[in-house]
């Protein structure tokens, strides 16, 4: 008997659970998804700074769907609500029913309430249209300093980014890399753009390796980035940050990276959360004591088998996938199955043109250019596992 699965979310975990779950031939698959296109947060650095364009970082669900040969439906629609006892996911138009049930919504930014005036000052990068008006921003920023042709510092612009974490610290990079190796081509008046990168913990990248933080902040005091830890920011107009210690900074814009919190679909999920409002599954990462109902990725707290929570990250959203395909699998052949268990296999942050730091496994640790390929390599499989899916539904659709 074909059972039906329900896949909310075309995020990392989404797709990856898509295509594990396509190897089995008595699957359908509906996916859903509010955006019509699955969005490469991780490559967002790149794309703000110019590095990339919009090709490279957001890829047309519908296509992708259609390389599977109609195995697997898209459905371009905002899920707002789920009736786990009648088993259906209830659309505007009618509801879909489900076998079984995936839920990859992931997470949004989070615009602390307690800091009045970051949600009305500051962008995230979290979705595309404010990652596509923040690069607008920046574009806007080098093309005025590219007009400037005085040579002195008198018009200093302050580009600011609240949270050193991995995607703060990679945007703060990559910024601060193209003002300063373009500043030849832009103009030496690119100089007074200053990129501040801050943060309320003692550290940038607070809990990764000592190599990392380590070299990454070399690599940013290279690249002049301005890095302010222990500084807490209290409030924002449009004008300045002002900081809990009374000092105050004045900027042109911000972009908040400092936290997240789980998508709005967790809200109307009667179930254990966090703070951060992520679900709180059980071991096989199930919700609501119903074997068929999985959550995964950024949108439920994981842990490890230690229990240490694990990291939101591309990394664990697809591994928390590939887990769900196959325990899906055991439930429909009545097998048994195991809890989750997976770690960080390594981290590898990009630090502005052809230079990254990264620790895989633990023992390999590596910086600068090899660093750099080695995050490409893993980047560019990613993408061309998707392009190759895409190009197979383009044939089929010529051929129909
Ligand atoms: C700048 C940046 C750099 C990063 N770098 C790395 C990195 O180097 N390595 C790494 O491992 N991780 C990295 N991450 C983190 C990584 O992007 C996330 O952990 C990952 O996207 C989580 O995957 P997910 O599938 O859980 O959610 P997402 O990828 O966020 O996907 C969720 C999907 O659900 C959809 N959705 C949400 N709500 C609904 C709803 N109600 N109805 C229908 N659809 C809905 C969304 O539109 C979206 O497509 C980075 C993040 C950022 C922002």
């Amino acid at each position: 008997m074909i059972q039906h699965v329900v896949v909310i979310g075309g995020g990392y975990g989404g797709l990856r659970a898509v295509e594990f779950l396509y190897k089995y031939e008595d699957v359908s698959i509906t996916l859903i998804d509010k955006n019509p296109y699955h969005y490469l947060q991780t490559e967002a650095y790149g794309y703000i700074a110019g590095r990339f364009d919009m090709h490279d970082i957001a890829i047309n669900l519908s296509s992708w769907c259609s390389g599977f040969k109609e195995r697997v439906n898209f459905i371009h629609e905002e899920v707002k609500d789920i009736d786990f006892e009648k088993q259906c996911v209830c659309l505007n138009k009618n509801d879909i029913n489900y076998d079984y049930l995936v839920i990859a919504t992931g997470a949004q930014t989070n615009f602390f309430s307690f800091i009045d005036g970051l949600k009305e000052h500051s962008y995230g990068i979290k979705n595309l249209q404010r990652a596509y008006n923040f690069r607008q921003k920046f574009e806007n920023i080098i093309y005025k300093k590219l007009l400037d042709t005085k040579d002195s510092h008198v018009d200093e612009i302050n580009i600011v980014i609240g949270g050193a974490g991995l995607s703060g610290v990679e945007i703060a990079a990559e910024m601060a890399h193209v003002i300063q190796v373009h500043s030849k081509t832009i103009g030496n008046a690119a100089k007074d753009i200053k990129i501040y990168l801050i943060d309320a913990s003692d550290t940038i990248l607070p809990g990764m390796g000592r190599y990392t933080i380590l070299n990454t902040q070399k690599r940013l005091q290279k690249l002049d980035v301005k890095i302010l830890t222990n500084t807490f920011i209290n409030n924002l107009d449009n004008l300045f940050i002002y900081f809990k210690d009374g000092q105050k900074l004045p900027y042109s814009f911000m972009v908040f990276t400092g936290g997240i919190k789980a998508s709005d679909l967790n809200s109307s999920i009667d179930y254990t959360k966090n703070k951060i409002e992520q679900l709180i599954p059980d071991s096989e990462l199930n919700i609501k004591d119903k074997k068929n109902v999985f959550a995964l990725g950024d949108c439920v707290e994981i842990r490890d088998k230690n229990g240490n929570i694990l990291p939101p990250t591309a990394q664990i959203a697809e591994k928390s996938a590939e887990y769900v395909a196959k325990t899906i699998r055991k439930r429909i052949d009545k097998e048994n199955s195991f809890a989750f268990n997976a770690n960080v296999s390594g981290v590898f942050v990009a630090l502005g043109g052809n230079y990254a730091v990264g620790e895989l496994f633990k023992y390999i640790k590596v910086k600068g250019y090899t660093a750099y390929l080695l995050k490409k390599a893993i980047t560019s499989a990613y993408h061309f596992g998707l392009r190759l899916r895409i190009n197979t539904g383009f044939k089929n659709r010529i051929k129909n």
